[in-house]
Formats: structure tokens, sequence, C-alpha cells
């Protein structure tokens, strides 16, 4: 065996690198396919038991691959039942991912880079700044090593919702492989209507997404009613603005069963005015769209507040009686930070501005 340093990962490829493989190894190319079924189906780790592989291949792998899943540095569990796990990835940088189990479903807040370039006032992750995108098999290795740490069998109920660090849209061709495997019933098998990309909105890419064959479903941050509002937290719109992004979210082929997602972080005297909710209404007119609010989940560092809980519901009404469906999002994990936008190391003394 060679060092876990020197060897390949062999999770993240998708079928047709297993394939290839296969067949530079001098094997047929189906035993690229029993490979990619150990990995993603039988969650293989150790190459040594493909016993449906000759010895000899195993050998010829073994020597040269493995199979890596993100190592658990710690895990923080919340009174409510979420699990966030700090995992550190083969150059030692570090992500989280949070677990969140309920009695129907279960769902995993995956991240796809390491911290994020967007600066969005509000989100902790902001202040990792940029670092790296995360590979497929990295973003794989979140939901395996969490599901298989949890007893989650394959064919639960499981919600994949990539709305961890980082911001997926400035990964997309990593995100897009991902979910292909993730998506694919001969891979990791869980619907693509189970998968939710968020995004602040990077316009050519959403027009890219709109394109993919495994397509997930799509969720915007909207967070602000007005171009000035929305701006001053998430400088992003500036490159992007609110009527360019509509236009495009009006374009977006939404699939007969498809809603668009729009979240909205209320923040106290910042976004969450009668009239913030009215021009709400009058920016998602004509959209098949459903509104998540998530009241602000605080931490250090940050100047703002959640609203006072009647406030989220008066919001919420003024959108409800204009017939758009409107859900106040409780998160989840708040006590041990693994709540929206808590995602920052919090707690491993490796944020730059805390440490
Ligand atoms: N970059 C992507 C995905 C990560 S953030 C995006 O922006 O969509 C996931 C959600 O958490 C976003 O809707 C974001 O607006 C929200 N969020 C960020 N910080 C938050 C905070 N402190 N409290 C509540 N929600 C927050």
């Amino acid at each position: 065996m060679t060092s876990e340093a020197q060897s390949v990962n062999l999770l993240g490829l998708n079928l047709q690198e297993l394939e290839d493989l296969a067949a530079r190894c001098g094997q047929p190319r189906y035993r690229g396919r029993q490979i990619y079924h150990g990995i993603y189906v039988r969650r293989v780790r150790d190459i040594s038991t493909f016993t449906d592989l000759s010895r000899d291949f195993r050998e010829t792998l073994a020597s040269q691959q493995s199979i890596l899943y993100p190592k658990v540095e710690r895990e923080f569990r919340s009174r409510d039942g979420a699990v966030r796990y700090l995992f550190r990835l083969a150059d030692d940088q570090r992500i989280e991912t949070v677990y969140m189990p309920e009695e129907e479903r279960t769902t995993l807040c995956l991240s796809s880079q390491v911290g994020c370039a967007l600066d969005c006032r509000f989100c902790f992750t902001a202040l990792l700044g940029s670092r790296r995108n995360l590979t497929a098999g990295e973003i794989i290795g979140q939901a395996l090593a969490v599901t298989t740490a949890q007893n989650v069998p394959r064919g639960a109920r499981l919600n994949l919702v990539f709305m961890g660090m980082g911001e997926p849209l400035l990964n997309l061709p990593q995100v897009a492989k991902a979910v292909v495997i993730l998506a694919d019933p001969r891979g990791v098998g869980i619907p693509l209507r189970r998968i939710t990309v968020s995004t602040v909105g990077i316009l050519p890419r959403l027009e890219e997404l709109a394109l993919v064959n495994a397509r997930p479903k799509l969720a915007i941050s909207l967070n602000a009613s007005h171009d000035e509002q929305r701006s001053a937290i998430m400088p992003i719109n500036r490159k992007y603005p609110l009527a360019d992004l509509l236009r495009v979210c009006r374009a977006y082929p939404l699939r007969p069963w498809e809603h668009l997602t729009f979240e909205y972080v209320l923040l106290d005297g910042v976004n969450d005015a009668d009239d913030d909710a009215r021009r709400v209404v009058d920016l998602l007119r004509d959209l098949r769209a459903k509104v998540n609010l998530i009241p602000y989940n605080s931490g250090p560092n940050l100047p703002y507040r959640a609203p006072k809980f009647e406030r989220v519901v008066a919001f919420q009404k003024i959108l409800t009686e204009r017939h758009i469906p409107t859900f106040i999002r409780i998160s989840r994990g708040q006590d041990i930070f693994a709540a929206c936008g808590q995602l920052s190391l919090e707690g491993m003394d490796a944020r730059p501005s805390a440490a």
C-alpha cells in the first residue's frame, strides 16, 4: 500500500472515469461499474474487500488508489438532535456539515467550498474569507461520512441542501459532478427532487445550471426588498442587481412539480418592515415561488439581531395574503453554531478574526 498522501482518491470519480481506470489497468470496462457500485452503493472503503474483482486487480488498485472519506475531527451535538460535523480534509483544511434528523425525514446541509468569497454582512462563513473549492469527492464524502456515522440506511428519506459553507454556483463543475453521482439510482441514490442548491444568484452560472441534466432544485437567497438594501448586506448585488436576478428567475425552466424557493433572512430593523414584505410581493409577482423566512441566527462579532417573533409572523402574513406560500424556518442547532449562516469553524480557533 502506498501512503494515503500519495494515492489517488477514488471517491468522487464518476462511472465513466472508473470504467476508463479499469480499461487502463487492462480490465474490461464493466469492472469500473463494479467499483462504482462498491463505492457508492455498498460503501466499501477498503479496496481489498472488493471481492468481486480479481485479486491481482485489487492489489494493483490498492497500490495506487484509496477510498478516503473526510475525517471527522469533532462533532457538536445540539439539544434539538442536530449534529454539526467538523471535517478535516486531506490538505488539513476544514469544513462543516450539519445533520438534522426529523420524524419523517433527515436533512444534511453540505458545504461546497472552504470559506466563502461573497462577504454577506450577516453570515459567519464570510469571516473565513475565500479559501478553495471542494472537489466532487469531498462533497459526496460529507454525505457518505455522515450517513455512515448516523446509520442512515440507503433508501431512507434524506434531503440534501447545499446551504453549508460556500457559494455552490462558484464551484458549479464540482457541485454538478457530485449531484450526478448523489442522484444516480446506481450511485448514492438520493432523488434529485430531494437535493437543493442555494445561491445568492450568480447569474451566468444560474443560466448554466438551467441546462444541466441532473438538475437539483433551486433556492435563491433574496434577503432584501430593494437594491440599496440588498447591496448593503450582500455586496454581490452590485454585480447582479435584483431586476437582473428576477429576470433570470422568470426564465428559469421549472419542472411541473417544482417551485423556486426564495430565502429571506430577517434582520431586526434592517429588512423586516411591512413595506419590505410588500416589496417582496411585487418582486415575486408572476413567479411560481415559495418563501422561507429565516429569523437571523446570531453569533459573536456581527451587529444584527433577529426580529421579535410577532414581526416575523406579521411579515409572513403579508406574503401569504398575497398568495405567496411562506414558511418560517426555525433554524436547528443554534446552540452548537450549526444554524444557517453560523458555520465558521467556531470553537476551533480557526477563525482569523477570532483567533
Ligand atoms: N451561499 C449560498 C449557500 C449558503 S448560505 C447562499 O447564499 O444561498 C444558506 C442560507 O443561510 C442563505 O439563504 C443565507 O442567506 C442564510 N444565512 C446566512 N447567514 C445567516 C444568519 N446569520 N442567520 C440566518 N440565515 C443566514
